[in-house]
């Protein structure tokens, strides 16, 4: 990508000198903190509090809230010092307002006893928490008071994130030492003066010395809830630069070229005849967006949305057979093995008959069968790839790959995209070279707002019409002492010759662990439906044996499915028309959405059940209740967005958000279209500037992000 421009003299001087400048800063805290990405000055500026302690006043304790930090000032009544279970230091203190509160430490020295004679004046300031004996501060921060009157602090305190190996006081005054080095305004400032003040938010000066020192009569909790000025300030600055790095990467990417596809489409009108269906108006469209282009002379760059279930396979195997028609060929990457290996499968009973050989590449595949299919996709004669991360492997070279499609994009990073369109890499970098044009297609519908921030590099066609025919999944929620029901139901069902899938779920565990639960869940339906053909699919299985299950079920042979999670994404079995999900409260609303549209694909009304175990948490039951009400993916994303916050909607691995460090697509949506507008203006007129914007934020935030 070019680089615009050089950092502004003011800033190189100031901003980015080195930490090590600073006083009382040695080599060896300059690495710790460098591996943790802080090298300059500006790293220190924009490391923000995480939340603030307010200690400018004291609150009375029998004023005292449980679970709200508060300052106290009161007298020692008694000390006692336990040595039952584990050592532990027990302070009682009582003030003007008769409350008592009392202060309980398990790591303490002989010393800090001493400290604490009755009738000695201590301030607190900590979290109080229901005790045995009223209101408790475990490990609160103290000090003991002489006789005058202390000062209370005029700021509130900010708290830092913590960096392991330095001591947050440390970290504290070197930031306050980097402060004092922070340049004027108008050194700062990286925005046009016009738009500067177009804002109506503080000048970035004044919000970074607010963040870093709020004064006393400071909003608390507009501070802690993230909406301060202040902080609106820098999110907008943030995601300013994030919305610039984008589009910057996307006017790089147009700058090469492509080749030209679809001068004859007679290929994909051979496919479309022969399909069984006709192609919905929505799948219509999209494939007109794709088709006009890849007739370009730049690369496509575009992300088909669609929900689960809407047909977006079909829309990339047209593309694809563009791109073969041409002589070139294109490739197909999913996130798992099961789905790449489903994928191939379809787009080999599509495109076979068409005389078109698809060849087939996972991680597993190996020896002389690897070598053979790394040939022919050498040599061209393997039209279309289908595969997992393998295909972007070194050592794996195209003949000639003009389109690249990534299919459930959110479980990629940006990184990974990329590095498929750079298999299709020829020439320079510049315009005389040639890369595939991209296509990425998710089942993850994220609300308008995010979308225009998170794929700011792509342009979006969305697939919002499902084939017809298709019955709405009704959606029941069930605790799981009603289990037994459950068995009779599928009983019933499969004795209709309907299908069934019973999905297990645990989070945070090992795939072993996971694995085994599968296991067990598996042999109890065993012994409670012997006339049923029930097979298990999991993480733990070899490719072959996995492949085995999903084909017998596929082709009717199995009744019931036990699965883990790994069945989440993209299988299709149309006839399996009953989903339970054990444990349904354990899981995201996108994730329950991708379940559940694995049924509901043929004409059967189809069931889902979410079957939860009690007590149920407020979260849990709101998401169970919107699965409930609504089969929309884009209402569930709105409503998961609402839930859970954009970062986690979106998954780490989406690399430019991950990144993020102060503004919250969530919360700051609204600023997103002045975002936009100033993005606009400044690639027009500033690139200079534009450049400085994301050194500042995107360049510090990928070192943060890998941290
Ligand atoms: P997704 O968008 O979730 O990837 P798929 O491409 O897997 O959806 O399609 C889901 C199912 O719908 C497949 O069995 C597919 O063959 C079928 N399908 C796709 N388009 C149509 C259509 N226009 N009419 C009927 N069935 C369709
Ligand atoms: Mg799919």
């Amino acid at each position: 990508m070019a680089r615009a421009g050089k950092p502004a003299p003011a800033l190189a001087a100031a901003g980015l000198a080195a930490i090590a400048i600073l006083p009382g800063v040695g080599p060896q805290m300059s690495a710790k903190l460098a591996e943790r990405g802080l090298e300059t000055l500006q790293d220190l500026w924009f490391w923000l509090p995480r939340g603030y302690e307010d200690r400018t006043r004291l609150t009375p304790i029998r004023a005292l809230q449980s679970g709200v930090a508060a300052q106290i000032e009161g007298t020692v009544q008694a000390v006692e010092r336990g040595f039952r279970y584990r050592p532990q230091l027990k302070v009682a203190l009582a003030d003007e307002s008769r409350g008592t509160l009392l202060m309980r430490f398990f790591h303490f020295r002989s010393q800090q006893v001493n400290q604490f004679q009755p009738g000695t004046r201590v301030r607190a300031f900590g979290t109080p928490r229901p005790g045995q004996l009223g209101l408790e501060m475990v490990h609160p921060s103290y000090r003991v008071l002489g006789g005058e009157d202390a000062e209370l602090s005029d700021r509130l305190d900010p708290v830092y994130p913590q960096l392991e190996g330095i001591a947050p006081a440390t970290l504290k005054r070197l930031i306050g030492e980097a402060l004092k080095r922070l340049p004027e305004e108008a050194e700062l400032e990286l925005l046009p003066a016009d738009i500067a003040r177009a804002l109506q938010l503080p000048a970035l000066r004044e919000a970074l010395l607010t963040l870093h020192r709020p004064p006393a009569d400071a909003d608390l909790n507009a501070l802690q809830s993230g909406h301060h000025p202040a902080q609106r300030r820098l999110a907008l600055e943030e995601m300013l630069a994030h919305q610039l790095s984008l589009r910057r990467q996307r006017i790089a990417m147009q700058k090469h070229g492509a080749v030209k596809l679809g001068a004859s489409a007679r290929l994909a009108e051979r496919l479309r005849a022969s399909l069984s269906f006709a192609l919905t108006g929505a799948q219509e469209r999209v494939f007109a967006e794709v088709r006009a282009d890849l007739a370009q002379p730049h690369p496509m760059l575009r992300l088909v949305q669609g929900d689960v279930g809407s047909g977006k396979t079909v829309v990339a195997a047209l593309a694809a057979l563009l791109a073969i028609d041409g002589g070139y060929q294109a490739a197909l990457m999913a996130p798992t093995e099961l789905l790449a290996e489903q994928h191939f499968n379809t787009l080999r009973n599509w495109l076979e008959p068409l005389g078109i050989d698809v060849a087939w590449l996972a991680g597993k595949v190996g020896g002389k069968a690897r070598a053979a299919v790394l040939q022919t996709i050498a040599n061209g004669e393997a039209k279309l790839v289908v595969g997992t991360h393998a295909l972007m492997q070194e050592g794996i070279a195209f003949h000639d790959l003009a389109l690249a499609i990534v299919d459930e994009q959110h479980r990629f990073g940006v990184q990974q995209r990329l590095a498929l369109r750079d298999k299709g890499r020829a020439g320079a970098d510049d315009a005389s070279s040639r890369v595939p044009h991209q296509l990425v297609m998710t089942a993850t519908p994220i609300p308008r707002t995010l979308a225009m921030a998170a794929y700011a590099d792509l342009d979006v066609s969305v697939i919002d019409e499902l084939p017809p025919g298709r019955t709405p999944v009704q959606t029941i929620v069930l605790t799981s002492e009603r289990r037994p029901e459950l068995v009779e139901r599928i009983r019933a069902a499969c004795a209709e010759g309907r299908q069934a899938y019973w999905v297990c779920t645990l989070i945070d565990e090992s795939d072993e662990v996971i694995a085994q639960a599968a296991q067990g869940t598996y042999e109890a339906l065993v012994a409670q439906l012997p006339e049923l053909r029930i097979g298990l699919v999991h993480g733990r299985m070899n490719a072959r044996d996995k492949q085995a299950a999903m084909l017998d079920f596929k082709a009717g042979k199995i009744d019931l499915l036990v699965a883990t999670t790994v069945i989440e994404v993209g299988v299709d079995v149309p006839n399996a028309s009953l989903m339970i999900i054990e444990n349904a409260e354990r899981l995201g609303l996108a994730q329950l959405h991708q379940l559940r549209g694995r049924v509901g694909r043929g004409a059967t009304a189809s069931a889902c059940v979410l079957m939860y175990q009690s007590p149920l948490g407020q979260i849990a039951r709101q998401r169970l209740e919107t699965m409930r009400e609504t089969n929309d993916g884009f209402r569930i994303a709105e409503k998961d967005l609402e839930l859970r916050g954009p970062g986690e909607l979106l998954g780490t691995r989406q690399t430019g958000l991950a990144a993020f460090r102060i503004a919250d697509l969530a919360r700051d949506a609204d600023l997103l279209p002045q975002v936009q507008r100033i993005a606009e203006r400044l690639l027009k007129e500033d690139a200079a500037c534009a450049e400085r914007i994301v050194q500042r934020w995107v360049g510090g935030a990928a070192r943060y992000a890998s941290a």
